[in-house]
């Protein structure tokens, strides 16, 4: 289930991580590999959401279990329980911290200061407005906050006493293996998500290895965002990777190089949170809470934070976004096991 308005900001985006190089300066390991989504649903359940997402421009085919049967190309795939597959051939993966510190240097070229190891502490409000932001670094005079803090957006919230934004906190984990013999890198991203209650990818990565994203969560353990890596228990892994075998046999000698978590910020209704909330400060914005799914968006959000700070009409419509719509009752349809 998606809306198609995350999926006009995803298409958008991953247009602009194509031309990432040229717009920006910096490669970013950009790889359009194609991606095959499995899902339990019979495809006539899925008609009016795949008509939604050819309608925004996305090329997607749509094939029955037992054409996926050969799909991948180091072996069979065993197709029990996969009722159809969503296949984009034109996803891709890239580098994320590519992305992160090519925006960084543009930015630079541009004027803006970027400070790394620069912890806020407080902000200061002066007569409903905000006018300052106290950091370990000394102090910043301003009339401008945005927090994009991600699984630390609470925190900052706090600091101008707003307390009606409902950001929880999620985890996400990726093992990274090698496996036995050649992987291509044009090799096709497959997730599965047929499975109640599980969802993994497995994608390659570079030098050869592969990449597998894991994503079985316990939705009622507490997450600490500053002392987090990964922390799954032997038996989820073992439930896991039993699965992952079962589906693609091939994996069954890969060797881990290694595993590594993550927190991300997640709303209840699994899609982000855009806006200035009720009762804040003038001056303070937010894009939070982006659930799993933040750097496929982020090219997207990213040009309509700086139009939404400049006062300015957004390239999108973000309405649906609205950070206060939990407290208005208008929570979206939920994304929740969006990967990608
Ligand atoms: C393992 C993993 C795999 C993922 N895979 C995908 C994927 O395949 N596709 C996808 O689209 N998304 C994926 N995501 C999700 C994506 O990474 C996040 O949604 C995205 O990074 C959120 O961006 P953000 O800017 O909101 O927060 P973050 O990227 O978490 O950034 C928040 C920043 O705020 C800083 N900060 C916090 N508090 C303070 C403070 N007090 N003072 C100063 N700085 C502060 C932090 O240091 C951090 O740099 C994945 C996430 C993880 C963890």
């Amino acid at each position: 289930m998606t809306n198609r308005e995350l999926v006009e900001l995803a298409l958008y985006s991953s247009k602009k991580l194509e031309v990432f190089e040229e717009e920006m300066g910096q490669e970013i390991g950009y790889v359009q590999n194609g991606l095959l989504l499995m899902l339990a649903d019979d495809p006539e359940s899925l008609a009016d959401t795949i008509e939604m997402q050819r309608d925004v421009g996305v090329e997607l085919g749509v094939l029955e279990a037992q054409e996926m049967k050969n799909f991948h190309p180091k072996g069979e795939m065993n197709m029990q329980g996969v009722g159809v597959g969503l296949y984009d051939k034109k996803a891709a993966y890239a580098d994320p911290y590519k992305v992160t510190v090519g925006y960084a240097n543009k930015a630079r070229e541009l004027g803006a200061q970027v400070r790394n190891g620069v912890l806020v502490t407080d902000i200061k409000v002066e007569n409903g407005k905000v006018t300052k932001v106290i950091t370990n670094k000394g102090e910043i005079a301003t009339n401008l906050v945005l927090n994009i803090a991600g699984p630390w957006a609470s925190r900052i919230n706090e600091m101008v006493d707003v307390k009606n934004v409902p950001v929880g906190l999620m985890t996400l984990q990726h093992a990274l293996t090698y496996p036995d013999g050649d992987y291509e890198p044009m090799t096709p991203t497959i997730i599965d998500n047929s499975i109640p209650g599980n969802l993994y990818f497995v994608r390659p990565e570079s030098g050869g290895t592969v990449l597998i994203g894991m994503d079985k969560d316990d939705p009622n353990k507490k997450v600490d965002p500053d002392n987090y890596y990964f922390d799954p228990p032997f038996n989820t892994l073992a439930d896991l990777f039993g699965l992952i075998i079962g589906r693609m046999p091939f994996v069954k000698n890969y060797r881990f190089q290694n595993a590594f978590g993550a927190p991300d910020a997640v709303m209840p209704d699994w899609n982000p949170a855009f806006g200035c909330p009720n009762g804040a400060p003038e001056g303070y914005f937010c894009a939070l809470g982006f659930s799993g799914h933040g750097f496929k968006l982020a090219p997207a959000f990213g040009e309509m934070i700086a139009q939404m700070v400049r006062g300015e009409e957004t390239k999108f419509d973000t309405g649906i976004f609205e950070i206060d719509r939990f407290e208005k009752g208008l929570a979206l349809g939920s994304q929740q096991n969006v990967m990608g």
